[in-house]
C-alpha cells in the first residue's frame, strides 16, 4: 500500500491543491465546511461528461451527498470502479427501486419509545445524536433519515433519551450513533457522553463512527482527552476498504488506541468492492495491524436506493468460508444480518456443523474434511 500523499488530486481545484500544502487540510472544520455536495460541479473533478455530471445532481436530491476533500482525494480518477467512488459519488442505480426495499427495513420505528432513541434488545439501547455525517455513505440502511434537514435531533431531545436510559436499569450498553456522533463538537460529546457515564447502571458507551475513515483529521488530541475520561468507552469504525487506509486514518486510529479505547469495525459486504476473499482478507489484515478487531460483516440491507450494492447471501457465506481458517481468529467479522422488518441481527454462519444427532456430530473443517465426534 502506497505511503504517499493520496492520489487522484484534483488538477482543477485549486483550492483544494493548495489546502494540501497547508493546515487547513489537517484542519477537520476546514474539511468538514468545504465537502463537495450536489452543488458542485464533478465533472471535470471526476473526469466525467456533463451528463453523468447531471444525474449525480439529480440523485443528490433524493439521497444527500457530501464527500469531504480528504475522503475524495483518496478516488482514483481513471478508474470508473473506483471503490471510494462507489461509495461516495452518487449513482442513477439508486433511483431503481427494487421490489424488495422497504422504506424502514429494520423497523426502527417500532422499536423506538422516543424519537432518536431505538430499544430493540434486552439490555442496550442506541441513541441517534446527530443525523449529519462526515461524508455521506451511497449504501448507508439509514439513507432515508441520514442528512434530512427536516428531521432535527435538539439537545432537548437527546436528554429526553438519556432520561430514559436513567429510568431503565436494565441498560448496561448504549451505542451512539447517528448520523456521526463524532461530526459533533468536543464539548458536546463531552457532555452528552459525562451525562450517560454519570448513570450507575450504564457499564459499556459505545460510539458507531466513520470519521476514521472520511474525515481522520477529526480525531484530536482534544477529542481524544474527553472521550477517554468515559471508559470503558468502545469504539465502532467502519473501513470498508483496503484503500481507505493511509496514513491519515492509520494515525486517527493510532491515536485512538493510544488513549484505551477498545476499536472494533463493522464493514459492510458491497458487490464489487469488497466481495472477494482476496480483498476482505486485506481488509481485516489491514484492520488488526492497526489494532482494530473487525466486529461485524453486515450483509447489504433491504434499504431503498442500495439494491445494486447487494450480493447474494450465498456469496457473503463463500467469502467468509475463504477466510475461516486461513488466517487469524480474532482477525474475522461475524458475518450478520439485520432481518428486514425489525427481527434484529442474525448470524448467517457459514455452518461447519454438517450432521448432529443423538450420538454424534459431523464437523467438517476448514479443509472440507469431516470428523466425526461421539457426543
Ligand atoms: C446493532 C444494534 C445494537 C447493537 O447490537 P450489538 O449486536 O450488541 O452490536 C443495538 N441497538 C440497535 C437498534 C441496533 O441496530
Ligand atoms: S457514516 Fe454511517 S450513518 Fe452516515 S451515511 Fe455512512 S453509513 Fe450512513
Amino acid at each position: 500500500m502506497s505511503k504517499d500523499k493520496p492520489k487522484g488530486m484534483i488538477k482543477d481545484a485549486n483550492k483544494l491543491q493548495d489546502a494540501t500544502n497547508n493546515a487547513a487540510w489537517s484542519d477537520w472544520h476546514w474539511q468538514f465546511n468545504n465537502r463537495l455536495s450536489g452543488k458542485n460541479d464533478l465533472s471535470a473533478r471526476l473526469g466525467i461528461g456533463k451528463k453523468l455530471a447531471e444525474e449525480i445532481k439529480r440523485v443528490a436530491e433524493v439521497f444527500p451527498m457530501a464527500i469531504t476533500p480528504y475522503y475524495f482525494s483518496l478516488i482514483s480518477k481513471n478508474d470508473p470502479q473506483c471503490p471510494v467512488r462507489l461509495q461516495c459519488v452518487p449513482n442513477f442505480a439508486e433511483l431503481n427501486f427494487s421490489p424488495a426495499d422497504m422504506e424502514d427495513p429494520l423497523n426502527e420505528d417500532k422499536y423506538s419509545p422516543l424519537p432518536g432513541l431505538i430499544h430493540r434488545y434486552p439490555d442496550r439501547v442506541l441513541l441517534t445524536v446527530t443525523l449529519e455525517c462526515a461524508s455521506y455513505c451511497r449504501h448507508c440502511s439509514r439513507k432515508r433519515k441520514v442528512g434530512d434537514q427536516a428531521i432535527k435531533i435538539t439537545m432537548d431531545g437527546i436528554c429526553k433519551g438519556i432520561e430514559y436510559i436513567r429510568d431503565h436499569p436494565q441498560i448496561r450498553d448504549v451505542l451512539l450513533s447517528g448520523g456521526d456522533p463524532l461530526v459533533l463538537g468536543d464539548e458536546i460529546l463531552d457532555k452528552i457522553i459525562g451525562e450517560i457515564r454519570a448513570i450507575s447502571h450504564v457499564e459499556v458507551i459505545r460510539i458507531g463512527t466513520r470519521v476514521p475513515v472520511v474525515m481522520p483529521q477529526r480525531i484530536t488530541m482534544s477529542l481524544v482527552n474527553v472521550l477517554k475520561k468515559y471508559h470503558p468507552l468502545w469504539i465502532n469504525t467502519h473501513f470498508n476498504h483496503p484503500v481507505e487506509f493511509t496514513p491519515e486514518s492509520e494515525q486517527a486510529l493510532a491515536k485512538l488506541a493510544d488513549a484505551g479505547i477498545p476499536l472494533g469495525n463493522q464493514t459492510v459486504l458491497l458487490k464489487a468492492i469488497n466481495d472477494s476473499v482476496a480483498t476482505m482478507k486485506k481488509l481485516l489484515h489491514l484492520l488488526v495491524k492497526n489494532r482494530v478487531r473487525p466486529y461485524y460483516l453486515y450483509h447489504c440491507d433491504y434499504s431503498r436506493g442500495v439494491s445494486h450494492f447487494r450480493t447474494s447471501i450465498r456469496e457473503g457465506l463463500e467469502i467468509q468460508q475463504g477466510l475461516i481458517g486461513f488466517t487469524s481468529g480474532f482477525a474475522l467479522p461475524l458475518y450478520v444480518m439485520d432481518i428486514p422488518g425489525g427481527g434484529g441481527k442474525v448470524p448467517l454462519g457459514p455452518e461447519y456443523i454438517k450432521k448432529y444427532t443423538d450420538s454424534e456430530i459431523v464437523l467438517r473443517n476448514f479443509e472440507g474434511v469431516d470428523y466425526i465426534i461421539k457426543d
